[in-house]
């Protein structure tokens, strides 16, 4: 067995509770210093309006949250869903939950009834936290809940100025006396935190749970080895969704950890983006390959002076070294690092810093292994590959999930002995401790950094009439730097599928009928093609590799038009 370590050594891992982390009673609970906990420091500034959040705000409103949230019942080991667009609200709601010691499980925002309604009931939630625009796809999904939501444990996460609503409080309305936060010790940092979803390497999405310590871990590796950042001068540009590990953690709570304040929008749109790193001076952005390529190619980049940027993160999928070498040839001043890690791991597992991308051969790497990992490449053999050769990444260590909520099945497939975690990602190593992802072994499917799951798809397309087999694989758009899902089905006998134009209505029929019933990322834009067999093993396991290499093929000649 060889086991690779970071050449960074171990920071020192706290037990205690993420509130208690950042929002210390007395000094020497969190080990930051006191200068990054001022409670004057500007934490968070709402990107459209400008309106600021202090580091003392939040520590109050998230303090004052908590009593409100218990004077509902809504208490420590409880889970609740958090289902909002990037706010400000959110922000104080998340820290509130945590200072309450309730779990949160954050939906995509686009998602509609089953699926919404799939992970309140599979993370076993009992309240709800929902933003007023997204309560008509609340209510649909209500009535599927197993543990029903009373109107009083529904938490609106409107602006200050809001109405009140006829029928639920808004978090405003529930800033009750400051009380003290949940402490955690001992095994009871232990405990679930948050509880985001992932499909891993196989199946439907999971329920990952992220403990205290693994949150606190992660953080404390991150100060050793993130871009540095002063907080009298950088800012950090966030519009990654706060329900996504990536945003959560490391737009979230990792700005916390250094006081550098942080811009929020509620999503990527071009325009108030640019505007926003001109007026706030942005020095610092994580974003997502899609978002690169846009940049890279954006004619409204020209009307605005974004100079300021000096750096960006790009993880949650992967992005080529030419793209990178472009960008920066456009943008001499902003130097783009990239990350690799995944909602089990609490985010990183790699990172690297501008300063250490010296030459063009690392442009395509994804990082150096953080402190809190150890790390095998195993071949498919079960055992590890030699030095320099590409395996399977392997990984254990305190910020990985102690697992997938209630699911020992998926636990026993996706953890070795000995607590190794099996990533579905193939990498390499470089002689000098660089990462590169090389391949997938995993079903997963990220369309713009989004998780689409084929088996979710899969199971959905069997349910269509006309349909009795379906194969769903990503295939790769160079041009678009995503992935989309496309989709490979068998019809039932004497389903007209002739002429093109027979299998053309067919087909756009079964597009817009998956359209329907799930959240837009998971819409089939890389195609729908009528097949007579879905390859399979004898064992009855879909051979997606032979359909990656044949949907590669086909929309190299005939590119998908549904984009
Ligand atoms: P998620 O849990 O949604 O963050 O998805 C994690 C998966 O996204 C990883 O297992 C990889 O397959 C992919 N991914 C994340 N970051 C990168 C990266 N920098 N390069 C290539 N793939 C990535």
């Amino acid at each position: 067995m060889t086991i690779y370590t970071s050449d960074v050594p171990v920071p020192f891992l706290p037990k205690v509770g993420t509130f208690t982390y950042f929002f210390p009673e007395k000094e020497g609970d969190s080990p930051l210093p006191a200068d990054v906990r001022d409670p004057n420091i500007v934490s968070f500034i709402d990107g459209l309006t400008g309106r600021e959040l202090k580091r003392g705000e939040l520590e109050d409103g998230a303090l004052r949250f908590a009593t409100g949230l218990r004077s509902l019942g809504i208490s420590r080991g409880q889970t609740t869903c958090l289902f909002a667009p990037n706010s400000l609200e959110w922000i104080i709601a998340v820290l509130g939950f945590q200072a309450a010691g309730v779990c949160v499980s954050p939906p995509n925002v686009t998602y509609v009834r089953g699926e919404l309604a799939h992970q309140y009931n599979n993370a076993g939630c009992s309240s709800f936290a929902v933003a007023p625009a997204l309560l008509p796809a609340f209510e649909e999904a209500r009535s599927l809940f197993k543990t029903p939501v009373p109107d009083d444990r529904v938490i609106l996460l409107a602006p200050p100025d809001a109405p009140p609503h006829p029928k639920y409080k808004s978090l405003y309305q529930l800033l009750l006396a400051r009380g003290k936060p949940e402490w955690f010790e001992g095994e009871e940092v232990h405990q679930p935190i948050w509880r985001c979803y992932s499909s891993g390497t196989t199946g439907l999405p999971k329920g990952v749970n992220s403990t205290h310590y693994n949150v606190t871990s992660q953080l404390q590796a991150a100060k050793t080895m993130y871009t540095k950042l002063d907080p009298k001068v950088d800012k950090t540009l966030a519009f990654l969704p706060f329900f996504h590990m990536y945003g959560l953690c490391f737009a979230v709570h990792q700005p916390l950890t250094s006081g550098v304040p942080v811009v929020v929008f509620p999503r990527f749109d071009e325009e108030p983006v640019l505007r926003g790193i001109e007026k706030y001076r942005i020095s610092y952005a994580m974003v997502v390959p899609p978002v690169v390529l846009i940049l890279l190619h954006s004619k409204l980049a020209d009307k605005y002076d974004i100079t300021s940027l000096r750096s960006m993160n790009c993880g949650a999928a992967p992005l080529s070294g030419e793209l990178v070498d472009a960008f920066e040839q456009r943008y001499p001043h902003a130097k783009i690092v990239q990350g690799w890690g995944m909602t089990e791991t609490t985010v990183a597992a790699t990172l690297g810093t501008a300063d250490q991308i010296t030459t063009k051969e690392l442009q395509n790497a994804v990082g150096r292994l953080m402190p809190t990992f150890e790390l095998r490449l195993v071949g498919e053999d079960g055992v590890d590959v030699p030095r320099g050769e590409r395996g399977e990444i392997w990984l254990r260590g305190p910020a990985m999930t102690p697992g997938y909520h209630e699911n020992p099945e998926a636990n026993e497939k996706s953890f070795a002995p000995g607590g190794w975690f099996k990533t579905g990602d193939v990498g390499t190593r470089s002689e000098d401790g660089w990462y590169r992802i090389v391949d997938r072994v995993k079903e997963l499917i990220k369309y713009k950094g989004f998780q689409v799951a084929p088996a979710e798809l899969e199971a959905l397309l069997l349910q269509h009439p006309d349909v009795v087999d379906a194969g769903v694989v990503g295939v790769e758009i160079e041009s678009l730097a995503t992935e989309l899902p496309r989709a490979y089905i068998v019809v039932k006998p004497g389903t007209p599928v002739a002429t093109t134009a027979e299998r053309e209505r067919l087909t756009t029929g079964i597009y817009d009928w998956v359209k329907a019933r799930v959240a837009t990322h998971k819409n089939l834009r890389g195609g729908i093609v009528v097949v007579d067999v879905i390859p399979k093993s004898p064992s009855g396991k879909i051979l997606r590799k032979d359909l990656r290499v044949r949907a590669a093929q086909e929309v190299k000649e005939n590119p998908p038009a549904r984009l």
